[in-house]
């Protein structure tokens, strides 16, 4: 990793003559974003919109389970959003990832390239399906899977065959690659997509954090054989709980409502199954709620993009401090900013997470790395010194839609 390619001048001034200060952040908190009560939350919810009349009109129907129109919508509404051709949405982004993988074909004993800096719920997708993840370092600038440490650790371990790529050490075969848009940066996806092409293996983005993000001018997870997001009450928009398989292959797109609708042959009375499938099924209810968060969607986005933006102006001032922004030709939804303390003072974190916390403010380091956890501590993996070098300085920054941005 280098740390040459961290900081852009933007983000960083020259600062080096004071001393490092965790109350220099709280205060920095202060300045980019307006608190009417003295408290800001990590990400809260905005339910601004047409949620109640939906629900209503949804309950009123009495069509609140697993059929219904607002089902329907929801899904064209997310293919108008991202440009994918076909959105399936399902009971929650976990499921969703469960589902990809099952659909892009990961059996029990195959193993799956995926972060070991990311949600424990693409990890445990991987071992839903009886396979195995492979853990590989991220990008300091993307915050996701580097494409240079993926390549690096194919080479050395990963052989072609007929029957797909191969892991040498382990005998197993490498069924996908599961970049994340970690915290809504969209990874190098084209590097990541020509990596996995050359292998010949199936990539399957975990787009949970990141609708609304774009990658070279499109949706991330719209150019994808198969990607899934969340609507967890967290998520940028939300269904309470929710998910969607977003593919732009139609057989796929298919294959996926089958799947997650306890694959039922279609039929007046009759109850036909045809394979084990799952009851992965949105309620009604849900897509109601989701209808009308994806309403405000642009709104939600434009007021992400300005607390951003303060945050990255007063955050330039703080010393041994960098706000991490959007990758290069990219745009971020900015779900949960973040910053990165200074190798120098990573010691310091918990006290910055304790200074902010006691401020009212909403602060959390980032995910314990997947290899660290007993589950997973025995998968193989490559060098993780990048993802390591962020667990211990990153800390997520209150990000909710509701919070206005303050003009300096
Ligand atoms: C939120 C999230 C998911 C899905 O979580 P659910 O709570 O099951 O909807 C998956 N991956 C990542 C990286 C996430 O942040």
């Amino acid at each position: 990793m280098s740390e040459a390619s961290v900081g852009t001048a933007a983000t960083r001034s020259d600062s080096s003559a004071r001393p490092f200060d965790p109350k220099a952040v709280v205060d920095a908190v202060r300045r980019a974003a307006g608190t009417p009560n003295g408290i800001l939350g990590l990400h809260e919810p905005v339910f601004a919109g047409n949620e109640v009349s939906y629900l209503e009109e949804c309950i009123k129907s009495t069509f609140v389970s697993s059929v219904g129109p607002f089902v329907d919508r929801f899904e064209r509404m997310l293919e108008e959003v991202t440009g994918a051709r076909r959105a399936v949405a399902v009971v929650n982004g976990t499921a969703a990832l469960h589902a990809c993988f099952r659909l892009a074909g990961v059996e029990p004993g195959d193993e799956v390239m995926s972060p070991a800096l990311t949600f424990i719920a693409t990890t445990n997708a991987i071992a839903y399906c009886g396979a195995v993840p492979h853990f590989i370092d991220s990008s300091l600038t993307t915050l996701g899977m580097d494409p240079r440490a993926l390549a690096t650790r194919l080479e050395a371990i990963a052989e072609r065959t007929p029957r797909g790529a191969i892991n040498r050490e382990t005998g197993r075969r490498i069924a996908a690659i599961s970049p994340m848009h970690t915290f809504g940066h969209p990874v190098a996806l084209d590097e990541i997509a020509a990596i996995a092409s050359h292998w010949n293996i199936a990539l399957v983005e975990d787009a949970a954090e990141s609708l609304g993000s774009t990658y070279k001018g499109h949706a991330v997870g719209s150019q994808a054989r198969l990607a899934a997001l969340s609507f967890n009450g967290n998520k940028i928009v939300t269904t309470g709980g929710g998910g969607a398989i977003l593919t732009n292959d139609e057989e796929l797109g298919r294959r996926a409502k089958h799947l997650t609708t306890t694959a039922k042959l279609p039929h007046k009375w009759a109850f036909v199954h045809d394979e084990i499938g799952f009851n992965y099924r949105l309620p009604n209810l849900n897509a109601a709620l989701g209808c009308a968060q994806l309403e405000q969607l642009d709104g939600f986005l434009a007021s992400k993009r300005r607390l951003a933006a303060a945050y990255e102006r007063v955050f330039a001032d703080v010393p041994g401090v960098r706000f991490s922004r959007e990758p290069e030709g990219t745009t971020s939804n900015y779900w949960l900013n973040a910053i990165l303390i200074d190798e120098a003072y990573a010691d310091r974190r918990d006290d910055v997470l304790t200074v902010l916390n006691e401020a009212g403010f909403g602060a959390r380091p980032a995910w314990t790395l997947m290899h660290r956890l007993p589950m997973f501590a025995q998968s193989p993996r490559g060098d993780l010194a990048a993802a390591e070098s962020i667990e211990r300085r990153l800390i997520n920054l209150p990000s909710s839609a509701s919070i206005r941005a303050r003009d300096e």
